[in-house]
């Protein structure tokens, strides 16, 4: 298992493929991109795969999530899925992308062993799209999105980030637009995790902000905590249900004391929450002959080494070296 002293069990691996991009979300990164990682730094597929396999079958893991960067521009992705989807006991697999590329691949996914995608949306809007991502690929995601739906890659999640100048009004707008299309829709608080540095309190959008403006067009009832489990997202029934909406309040309503996460960066490094400061080394301990329960044991004493919580809205917060899009979000 991947305990930590707070008694709490990862269960949840994040799988990081690529630190690449091909938008470039203001809250994310600079219009310039970052510097990214090289060939020789990124896992192979096979080194991802070994690591998900002791992940699984020595750590407990259940859950496995592919992301990014953008996970769909990793060449290997499907062949990931594919092998993943061998292991026993199998994960569940899901995989969150900015839906770019999905409109030829979802299918593919799907039939690999691809469980659900969380895909990333913001703005209804394609010209606010444009401004927020600095790319004009507004219609590659709504095809991404549907062509999801029709793979059966359900459920089909959205998440949004709001962002205040940009689409900080669309939120019912969102809503009604993802309740008709059969969509899940969750919004994210603004995290300080962009490469730029550029995110203040003041300002933010918060979850208490998107209720309130969710609330004057629908009918929000709380879903019962038991629903909840570790799930980062608070959910509200809406309209009297079966709908929900979420929303993910890293920021002012964070969830850390049931997380059930554990982290791989695209270059193997085991990271124990996107705020933590440290990271231990599985690449390294691979390439250099590692057994799988030399590989077992780094990850877990790395887990036990968990903090309680993020504390973003602590005076000591300090943010994290390594961006969102490096972390895998
Ligand atoms: N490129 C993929 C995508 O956009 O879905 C996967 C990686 S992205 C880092 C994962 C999620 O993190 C996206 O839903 C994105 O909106 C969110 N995200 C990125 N930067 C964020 C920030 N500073 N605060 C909150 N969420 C953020
Ligand atoms: Fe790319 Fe996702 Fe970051 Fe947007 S949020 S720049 S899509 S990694």
């Amino acid at each position: 298992m991947l305990l930590d002293t707070y008694g709490r069990v990862a269960t949840d691996l994040r799988v990081s493929l690529t630190d690449r991009c091909n938008l470039r979300c203001t809250y994310c990164m600079p219009e310039e991109g970052l510097q990214w990682l090289t060939k020789p730094e990124l896992l192979t597929d096979d080194e991802i795969v070994r690591l998900v396999r002791i992940a699984v079958t020595e750590l407990g893991v259940t859950e496995v999530r592919f992301t990014g960067g953008e996970p769909l521009l990793r060449p290997g992705l499907t062949g990931i899925v594919a092998r993943c989807a061998e292991l026993a006991p199998r994960p569940r697999m899901s995989l969150t992308t900015n839906g770019i590329g999905l409109e030829r691949t979802a299918s593919a996914l799907r039939d690999a062993g691809l469980d659900r995608v969380n895909v990333s949306l913001d703005t209804l809007d394609p010209e606010v799209f444009q401004r927020l991502t600095r790319r004009k690929r507004h219609a590659d995601v709504l095809r991404g999105l549907a062509a999801a739906r029709a793979a059966g890659l359900e459920p089909v999640k959205v998440n949004a980030v709001l962002m205040p100048g940009f689409n900080e009004q669309e939120a019912p707008d969102l809503l009604s637009w993802a309740l008709e299309e059969g969509y899940e829709l969750r919004f994210i608080e603004q995290m300080p995790l962009d490469a730029q540095h550029g995110w203040r309190r003041e300002g933010m959008i918060t979850a208490g902000d998107i209720l309130e403006s969710l609330r004057t067009r629908f009918e929000l009832a709380p879903e019962e905590e038991r629903e909840r489990g570790s799930a980062p997202a608070e959910r509200w029934l809406v309209d009297g249900g079966p709908q929900r909406v979420g929303v993910i309040a890293s920021v002012t309503r964070p969830f850390c004391r049931a997380c059930d996460r554990t982290r791989l960066t695209a270059d193997g490094q085991v990271r124990t929450c996107l705020f933590a400061t440290e990271e231990s080394d599985l690449r390294g301990a691979l390439r250099s002959g590692a057994s799988d329960a030399e590989v077992a044991e780094l990850w877990r004493k790395a887990m036990w080494g968990k903090k309680a919580g993020a504390g973003i809205d602590d005076p000591s917060f300090v943010q994290p070296r390594r961006p969102m899009s490096s972390i895998g979000g």
